[in-house]
């Protein structure tokens, strides 16, 4: 299978975080910019410090990336450089995560998503890639500040897609948040959360029973027929990211990456990046790794559009032009 397939193949990135998408050389360049002092001075060194074993050293390295970012232009460069490599990646529909927590008290929250916003419109008209914001609560800190989250984000409600739950999981279960949910329900977001990742299922679970629609990662639900029963039953997706979870050690290897059994059992699963230049690869690298078909491959860039929180029309206008890629290509049959 090609990599140049899953490169052009049309698709739907559900599982991305912003601040995971600077590149070496564009962390510098802001640091430079806003006079952070880093503890590297190349972007070689910036490669080389990418070399955490689990969750908790990755995110260390996150949070210290976070402090480049100050202005709201600088939020817009970022965004914009991640939707042009997802568009070269075949990216049609980019919902993205945004953790202003990481910000408070040095950027203003009207910033950070305003440059998010700012570039998502530009995309629109530059790249035609259809961009969408989650904003992101921090698991590690406490309920009080993801219900504080919703108030002072509140004045962008109707550009914000969704919200999420990300960071350190174990410890950290969703059913801490129960009210966060409830009242991000009630006014009107989308609900997604990172669990089964580190976590076991039984954090899927009450992610479920908090009224979550749509699961990040998911993985560790693979092992729980009942939980992969009601994950089909329900109709909730999971956005999964093998290079991720290969490189934080969630697997030890891809060989039996449990994706296609998981649609295979009527799942809607999509492949995702989460932080590409840290984990090794952005969307169609992800997809490219996993070794499949290219009829497989095409199966997961439908499930992409499925899972999406798009309406209803653009869905389906993903799953046409995922058929008409695969119809122009020669000897692709169709997977289930
Ligand atoms: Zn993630």
């Amino acid at each position: 299978m090609s990599a140049a397939f899953a490169e052009a193949l049309p698709k739907a990135e559900l599982h991305v975080h912003l601040e995971g998408t600077l590149e070496p050389d564009d962390l510098m360049r802001f640091a430079a910019r806003n006079g952070v002092d880093l503890p590297w001075r190349t972007p070689d060194e910036v490669r080389a410090a990418y070399s955490y074993t689990d969750l908790g050293e990755f995110l260390q390295l996150y949070y210290m990336g976070c402090t480049v970012l100050a202005s709201r232009t600088d939020f817009h460069e970022l965004t914009t450089a991640y939707l042009h490599r997802a568009a070269a990646q075949g990216v049609r529909r980019a919902e993205m995560f945004v953790s202003p927590q990481s910000f408070m008290g040095r950027v203003p929250v009207a910033d950070v998503l305003g440059g998010v916003l700012d570039a998502i419109a530009d995309a629109r008209t530059d790249l035609g890639v259809d961009g969408a914001v989650l904003v992101i609560a921090q698991r590690h800190r406490t309920e009080a500040e993801a219900l504080e989250l919703l108030d002072v984000i509140a004045p962008l409600r109707e550009s914000l897609l969704g919200v999420g739950l990300g960071g350190a999981e174990v410890g950290n279960p969703p059913s801490k948040f129960a009210r966060f949910f409830a009242d991000a329900r009630r006014r009107g977001y989308r609900l997604a959360c990172h669990a089964g990742e580190e976590g076991p299922a039984e954090y899927v679970r009450e992610a479920l029973d908090a009224g979550v629609e749509r699961i990040d990662h998911g993985y560790t639900a693979a092992a729980d027929p009942a939980l992969v029963r009601r994950l089909r039953d329900e109709g909730v997706p999971l956005t999964m990211c093998p290079l991720s979870n290969l490189r934080l050690r969630v697997v030890d290897t891809l060989d039996d990456y449990p994706v296609m059994r998981l649609h295979d059992e009527g799942v809607v699963v999509s492949v995702n990046s989460d932080d590409p230049p840290c984990f090794g690869g952005y969307v169609a690298d992800n997809y490219t790794a996993l070794g499949l078909s290219t009829a497989q491959l095409a199966a997961l860039a439908r499930s992409s559009f499925s899972a999406s929180f798009a309406p209803a029309g653009d869905v389906a206008a993903g799953i046409v032009a995922v058929d008409a890629f695969v119809g122009s290509q020669p000897n692709v049959a169709d997977a289930p």
